[in-house]
């Protein structure tokens, strides 16, 4: 589990837990407990490293879930590209680093599960968000690819596009005046009519992850109270 100490992360970490999972977490500042491993999703030392202390005190990794993240706001013409790369780095490459690093044990396994946390804005697109979206909306790519390329080797590969998901991260936009209106605006172009919780992204997971979800792969389950757009 990347991005386990915060947010949608923790929520899925906790359910994963209740449900029977032994479930490791990789963070940049993972929370103060068991099975939490510090790691930057970006470096592939760093990744290979917490690994090995994951395998050691939990065995093979046989599924994976992408969670970690970082937003940016920033108008397109004014965007330095370093801050493009940090954006696509962090949401895109950690995904490919930490897939790619646990795949040999989900191949010996001849059976595993992939879950990429990516974002409604890769459908919608968001202004001030280029990298963000970007970046997304290549992880629902790299999913379908990789769903078709791991099918015959038992594992599964889904994307769970949130929408608006009330978190650290969502509050900390809200405060900055990012988000184009406050939470409570956004509730009222929902379907719904409420912000989601963790704990929805958490449920769908803990579903996609398991052994009656085999037949479900290259989806894109939004979870975003109806508000696709
Ligand atoms: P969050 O509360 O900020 O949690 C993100 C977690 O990822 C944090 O624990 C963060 O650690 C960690 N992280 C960031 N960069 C990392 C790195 N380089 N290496 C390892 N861990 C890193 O955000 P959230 O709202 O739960 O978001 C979870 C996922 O859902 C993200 O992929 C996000 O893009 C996606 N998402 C969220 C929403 C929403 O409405 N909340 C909507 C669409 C998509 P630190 O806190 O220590 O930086």
């Amino acid at each position: 589990m990347t991005g386990g100490g915060s947010g949608i992360g923790l929520a899925i970490t906790e359910r994963l837990r209740a449900d029977g999972h032994a479930v490791a977490v990789l963070d940049l500042n993972p929370p103060d407990a068991e099975y939490a491993y510090k790691a930057d999703v970006t470096d592939r030392d760093q990744i290979e490293e917490a690994l090995t202390s994951v395998r050691r005190d939990l065995g093979p990794v046989t599924i994976l879930v992408n969670a970690a993240g970082l937003d940016g706001f920033k108008r397109f013409a004014d965007l330095k590209f370093e801050a493009w790369q940090r954006v696509i780095d962090v949401n895109l490459n950690g995904v490919f680093h930490c897939t790619q690093a646990v795949l040999p044990d989900m191949v010996e396994a001849g059976w595993g599960r992939i879950v990429n946390i990516s974002s409604s804005s890769a459908h919608s697109g968001q202004p001030f968000m280029a990298h963000y979206v970007s970046a997304k909306s290549a992880v629902n790519g790299l999913t379908k690819a990789l769903a078709l390329e791991l099918g015959p080797a038992g594992i599964t590969v889904n994307a769970v596009p949130p929408g608006f998901i009330d978190t650290p991260m969502l509050r900390k936009a809200e405060e900055r005046g990012l988000l184009g209106g406050t939470v409570e605006d956004h509730v009222q172009r929902t379907p719904v009519r409420r912000v989601g919780r963790p704990e929805d992204l958490a449920a769908t997971c803990s579903f996609l992850i398991s052994e009656e979800a085999g037949y479900i792969t290259g989806q894109i389950v939004g979870v975003n109270g109806g508000r696709n757009t």
